[in-house]
């Protein structure tokens, strides 16, 4: 299992991306349907720490468990 970033409640703010011990956020291509930047989470190198989650400043963006239908990964 891993974690997923909601793609359209992302803002692109990127607390997670440094905290991720395993870096394994990149930041996806475009904006998403709220116009920001957003990330998204290699599900194959995520090994659920949690992290991400506790660093995150918005609410719902992230999720402790594996939703490919709610983040794009590109
Ligand atoms: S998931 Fe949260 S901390 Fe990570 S980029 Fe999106 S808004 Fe920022
Ligand atoms: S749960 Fe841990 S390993 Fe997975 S994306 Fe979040 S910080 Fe990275």
């Amino acid at each position: 299992m891993a974690h997923t970033i909601v793609s359209d409640v992302c803002e692109g703010v990127a607390d997670c991306v440094d905290a991720c011990p395993v870096a394994c956020i990149d930041q996806g291509d475009g904006k998403n349907s709220k116009g920001t930047d957003y990330f998204w989470i290699n599900f194959d190198n995520c090994i659920d720490c949690g992290i991400c989650l506790q660093v995150c400043p918005l609410e719902g963006a992230i999720l402790a468990e594996e939703r490919s239908d709610l983040q794009k990964r590109r």
